[in-house]
């Protein structure tokens, strides 16, 4: 019935979990949820008063495809003064989520039968995008014993004279790792000896806890081979919102919105002036966010590390842990069934990540302490009975 396309389409299993332990609780099961990368905070109250008043302004209709020109240059300034990059409007197109910035960019740049290097694991859109247009996805693994970074020479071994494009995430979701400046030093140069672009996910660049973010965009020659992917998902509990955007070259820039044109015709007026809002306004709410994240963290850390059979690094970004589970002697994917099922816990199988994410788990922590509490109880729970 459906396109031979729709074969090499991928999904994000994030929501099937989800759908699940809905499923479970409307049965009157008590659940944890730590298996959604989505904010528990509301979206701070100035943007929302915004979006409110843009709505009773009458800004309730179509739009330019690239965004509304006011708003992409409050983006553009921004991104110049956030990452000290020289970028303008013209750089910056606006869009319903980061997410779309996947698909519209990779459409836009890659042909079948190239390659496409990416992280695994890594968010399961990369390499579903990749396969969807005839690309060839090059699994790029990131290790625990790197801090879930990567090795340059296993980057270089990966790289050959069909690679168009490199995907990177810091901080990374699903482990929480960021990249060094020296790594991106590396790969940097990587990329401009071999000329391929760099897709530099940048979407929880203000959910880091030691260190300040850096963009792989501020290394030489590097502006013009980027794109970065930013939103307001993360930093501005703005999921249900759907607001993200792209900076890249002006010409991907316009092939982009050429592409929205075609798709969604334009992101929701409204939500741009919120979203303009989130970046000029306070920023205590967003920050308070990450001061909480980070104590969460601490908690989850050091409550999993003393559970038999689990050992976890502390990340240092993002909202997830990925504990180490093989002592627990039994598949991710079992184990992910057992704690949902048996325990009442929602959590991610590594290998929703990629194949590399054997062994891990994924737990988010945008939940409260209270809830990260009972959590650890269940998963100490599970271990003892599973170690016997
Ligand atoms: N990139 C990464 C690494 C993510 O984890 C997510 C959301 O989970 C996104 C992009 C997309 O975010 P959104 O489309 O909600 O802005």
């Amino acid at each position: 019935m459906l396109a031979d396309r729709m074969s090499r389409l991928g999904t994000e299993t994030a929501f099937v979990v989800l759908a699940r332990a809905k499923a479970l609780e409307a049965k009157g099961k008590d659940i944890v949820h730590l298996e959604i990368g989505e904010p528990d905070f509301d979206t701070p109250a100035n943007i929302i008063a915004k979006g409110v008043e843009a709505m009773q302004g009458g800004e309730t209709h179509y739009g330019p495809a690239a965004g509304k020109p006011e708003v992409r240059k409050v983006y553009a300034e921004h991104i110049a003064s956030d990452r000290g990059i020289d970028v303008g409007p013209e750089n910056i197109v606006i869009t319903p989520g980061g997410k779309p910035i996947m698909y519209f960019v990779m459409t836009a740049l890659v042909n079948a039968g190239d390659e496409v290097i990416y992280p695994n694991p890594g968010f399961p859109i990369y390499e579903s995008v990749i396969n969807f247009l005839g690309a060839k996805a090059v699994a790029l693994p990131l290790t625990e014993d790197k801090d879930f970074s990567f090795d340059i020479a296993e980057l270089e071994k990966r790289v050959s004279d069909k690679t168009r494009m490199l995907i990177i995430n810091s901080p990374h979701n699903p482990t929480g790792g960021v990249l060094s400046g020296a790594d991106l030093d590396a790969i940097a140069k990587l990329a401009v000896e071999h000329d391929f672009w760099v897709l530099s996910d940048e979407i929880y660049s203000k959910i880091i806890y030691e260190g300040k973010h850096e963009s792989i965009s501020t290394r030489p020659g590097m502006l013009e081979r980027t794109i970065i992917l930013e939103g307001h998902s993360k930093t501005y509990a703005m999921t249900g919102w759907r607001l993200g955007y792209g900076v890249m070259p002006a010409e991907l820039a316009e092939a982009v919105a050429k592409l929205q044109t075609n798709c969604n015709s334009c992101t929701a007026s409204f939500t741009q002036i919120a979203g303009a809002e989130a970046l000029t306004g306070p920023q205590d709410a967003a920050e308070a966010m990450v001061a909480e994240f980070k104590v969460r963290r601490d908690l989850l850390v050091e409550g999993l590390n003393a559970i038999p059979g689990i050992t976890c690094k502390r990340p240092r970004g993002a909202f997830y842990v990925f504990p180490n589970i093989e002592g627990l002697d039994r598949k991710s994917s079992e184990i992910e069934t057992l704690l949902l099922d048996e325990y009442g816990v929602a959590a991610l199988s590594g290998t929703a990540f990629g194949a590399h994410g054997e062994g891990y788990l994924r737990f988010s922590y945008a939940n409260s302490q209270e809830q990260i509490r009972k959590a650890l109880e269940r998963v100490g729970r599970m271990a003892k009975d599973l170690l016997g």
